[in-house]
């Protein structure tokens, strides 16, 4: 008797190894995190299956997946960009992930991916949200959590981090001191490290779910604009791939960052190929307020696919995010955090500016929850009311 072939042979575990895309030098999978030859970003090494696209099984174990991803992508009233765009606007709304933000994704990936390499704890430095996924998914898969956040981080975010019995440090400073911290708990304690950014090759490859859901969701059309708030970017380099996965072509992609912290914007606005750190960071946009100061090889990663996607890394003032976030949630019933505006926030400059056209295909990629940052929302319905109409 001859059995079907299993759905799922194209891709073993086994083969995902790493690959420095500095110096191309090859590893096999286990738990590290940067080229230990040149200090590179490593990504994961994975064969296409040829009869279908990605599905969440390949990148997340059964017993640690939540329902992460296959989020909706919603169209809104053109309008909502503005007044005279008669194009079509899309978000795409990565709230409704378990843990509120699209940070989910990433972390149950990465943390399948420890738990197999035999990781028996794990460690996340984090502005809120991916510390909140991981503690989430901690807690589900049993094991302890560290999370580390820089003392600013929004309550909520701390409140959910702590609701999820994870344990919390808080660390004076932007994020970065956060980022160092972690690394030296990962190495007294041996626990995984599963910080977002592209530290974590196997969290980052899980996004390219993104940009595969969007290729399927908008009908196998390529969108003409893409906005994703961006800090040091994986999510832009999931975007990127998902859409090379499936479509062989990219959108134009939309870096948006706070003006209060903007190193990719500025070094694109300069027209450099590597990102500098950026001082000071000020915004309200929490989860976009990393200065990159200890690894802007990053930021340079991702300002490089932006432009070989044609696109803009841009920085959009927190007053103009703040209105945009308030439009979500009053015309389109969407309440999201600051940062999770910044997209909309930048594409509505975009089209002043003239970059985006008047009847161009443009979505907005919304990223965490209003839930999550309530101070940002206090006070704006007395603000708000008293010069609008009423709607
Ligand atoms: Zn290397």
């Amino acid at each position: 008797m001859t059995l079907a072939a299993p759905l799922r042979t194209e891709t073993k575990p086994q083969d995902l190894g790493l690959r420095c895309i500095a110096c191309d030098a090859t590893l096999a999978p286990t738990l590290v995190y940067r080229c230990p030859d040149c200090g590179g970003i490593l990504e994961v090494v994975r064969q296409k299956p040829e009869s279908r696209g990605w599905l969440r099984a390949d990148f997340v174990a059964d017993d640690i997946t939540l329902g992460e991803g296959g989020t909706p992508l919603r169209e809104l009233r053109s309008d909502l960009l503005h007044a005279g765009f008669k194009g079509r606007l899309l978000v795409k709304d990565e709230t409704r992930n378990p843990s509120g933000s699209f940070k989910d994704r990433l972390v149950a990936a990465s943390l399948s991916r420890a738990i197999a390499l035999g990781a028996t704890g794990i460690v996340s430095a984090s502005s809120g949200n991916a510390g909140a996924a991981a503690a989430c998914y901690a807690a589900n898969a049993g094991i302890p959590a560290i999370i580390v956040c820089p003392d600013a981080t929004p309550r909520g975010k701390l409140a959910q981090i702590a609701a999820y019995g994870a344990g919390l440090e808080q660390v004076p400073g932007h994020y970065g001191n956060s980022f160092e911290h972690a690394k030296r708990l990962c190495a007294e304690t041996g626990y995984a490290n599963l910080t977002a950014t592209y530290l974590n090759p196997y969290g980052v490859d899980a996004l390219r779910l993104v940009g595969q859901e969007l290729h399927e969701q908008m009908g196998r059309i390529v969108p003409d604009w893409i906005a994703i708030p961006t800090s040091s970017g994986p999510l832009v380099k999931g975007v990127f791939q998902g859409f090379m996965d499936r479509a062989g072509e990219v959108p134009r992609l939309i870096a948006a960052q706070s003006e209060g912290c903007a190193p990719i914007a500025r070094a694109f606005k300069d027209g450099k190929i590597d990102v500098a750190g950026w001082e000071n960071p000020n915004t309200i946009a929490s989860g976009i307020s990393d200065p990159l100061q200890a690894y802007p090889e990053e930021g340079s990663l991702t300002l490089s696919l932006v432009r070989a996607s044609k696109g803009v890394a841009y920085a959009v003032g927190d007053e103009r995010i703040r209105e945009a976030m308030i439009d979500l949630a009053r015309k389109a019933g969407l309440f999201c955090e600051p940062t999770a505006a910044a997209s909309l926030a930048a594409a509505r400059d975009l089209f002043m500016n003239g970059t985006i056209g008047s009847t161009d295909t443009v979505v907005c990629i919304v990223t965490g929850h209003g839930f999550k940052d309530f101070a940002a929302h206090e006070g704006v319905g007395h603000s708000i009311h008293r010069g609008s109409r009423p709607l």
